[in-house]
């Protein structure tokens, strides 16, 4: 017999953390799928191609030569290497390999880093609409979050002055995603330098997520507050991966490039933790550096596809009464308005999977009421047959 009355074995950290809501609609969506239904899945973002053949036979070409044991912590010298010149190519200043961790996971990179900088009572200022796991990993850390809003007409996108009235003396890290998931806001370089110099002049470190950077559109640049200047290249810790530009979800691997004693604590928190990432997987990734021209031709051809869906979808949404969506220019994500109908946005996307088997992510799951997330890393059929569903849905609700 079940006894009801014994305290809850779980500790606080456990109690206290949300699950993701991201991957949460996108198992729902999939259970909904393997049970036979016509689901028309929004809420994943994950890219719906498979991981270029160079870097999968370079993974197996590791695995026949055995290369299935433990390797440093930080991960193999050759893929850190690799990271650090194509890093310093791009203007990021002092890179070596000593500034370079492969961690099972962007998810992971950005966590350790949190973990590395924040201390319990530090705070963290976090703008909305956010990654999901952004102030999940500050609780964690025993950090404050402290939101930024912003919206549509902004954008996506705090300003400088908006960042200087939010600094406290117990300030630690901002946390920036450029391009934004979930908005697919990119900030131009002048945005992003006011922003930087705000941060750095108050001592405030830069978490910057620059996962999404290899995907944007309208000729819009993913610029690095790393390269800005070499008191930026003190203060910015850089978050990136595989998972995003080159189909690798599945591999788990991210990327952390930080001044060296920042990296190294990364290192260490890693070393404890997970040790090092899945070694053939490294060495798959590592074909993305040995044979550039073939990876710059995978990336160039998703992004080419993402594009094309990125303005069927936009324009399909924006063309429904009632519907606003801003014109994002990165990443795969949509960030529609859907204040109009007077819905919360956990409601209106419970409705819409449960009346028209529609997936997409309620905006509160991101700190932004009022806006569904769409991603458009999936068929271009899902996306048509999808925003008719949504058409005809927001008809009924409007009546
Ligand atoms: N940062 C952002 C902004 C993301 O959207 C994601 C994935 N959804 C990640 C980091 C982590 O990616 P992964 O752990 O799959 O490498």
């Amino acid at each position: 017999m079940i006894n009801d009355n014994i305290p809850s074995p779980l500790s606080t950290w456990a109690q206290n953390i949300a699950p993701s809501p991201t991957l949460a609609v996108d198992a729902k969506a999939k259970a909904l799928k393997a049970a036979g239904k016509d689901v028309c899945g929004f809420g994943a973002g994950e890219p719906d191609f498979d991981t270029p053949q160079f870097i999968k036979d370079a993974c197996a070409k590791a695995l026949a030569e055995n290369k299935t044991r433990y390797v440093p912590t930080p991960g193999i010298l050759p893929l850190r290497k690799a990271i650090a010149a194509d890093y310093t190519a791009k203007g990021f200043k002092n890179i070596d390999e000593t500034c370079v961790v492969l961690s099972p996971g962007g998810k992971m990179s950005c966590y350790l880093q949190i973990l590395a900088l924040v201390s319990p009572g530090e705070e963290v200022i976090i703008p909305a609409p956010y990654w999901v796991s952004y102030p999940e990993m500050v609780k964690l850390a025993g950090g404050i979050t402290k939101t930024l809003e912003t919206d549509d007409s902004s954008g996506f996108k705090i300003t400088a002055e908006q960042l200087k009235s939010a600094i406290t003396p117990k300030t630690k890290l901002l946390i920036l995603t450029n391009p934004s998931n979930p908005t697919g806001a990119v900030y131009s370089r002048e945005e992003l330098e006011k922003i930087v110099e705000v941060a750095t002049d108050a001592g405030v470190y830069i978490l910057s997520d620059e996962i999404y950077n290899a995907l944007v559109y309208d000729g819009a640049e993913a610029c690095s507050p790393a390269t800005f200047s070499d008191k930026a290249a003190q203060y910015v810790i850089t978050a990136s991966g595989f998972a995003k530009a080159y189909a690798m979800t599945g591999w788990r691997l991210g990327i952390t490039v930080a001044p060296k004693a920042i990296a190294g604590a990364v290192s260490k928190l890693q070393s404890q933790m997970a040790s090092n990432c899945t070694t053939f997987a490294q060495y798959g990734a590592l074909a993305v550096y040995e044979q550039p021209e073939l990876a710059k031709k995978a990336v160039a051809e998703m992004l080419a596809t993402f594009d094309r869906r990125r303005k069927m979808l936009c324009d399909a949404l924006n063309a429904i009464p009632g519907v606003s969506c801003y014109r994002s220019e990165g990443a795969f994500y949509l960030f529609p308005c859907i204040k109009s109908f007077g819905l919360s946005s956990t409601e209106f996307a419970e409705k819409l999977l449960d009346e028209e088997l529609v997936a997409v992510v309620p905006g509160s799951a991101f700190g932004a009421e009022g806006y569904i997330r769409l991603s458009y890393a999936t068929a271009d059929a899902t996306i048509s047959e999808g925003v008719k569903r949504i058409a005809r849905f927001c008809e009924r609700l409007a009546k």
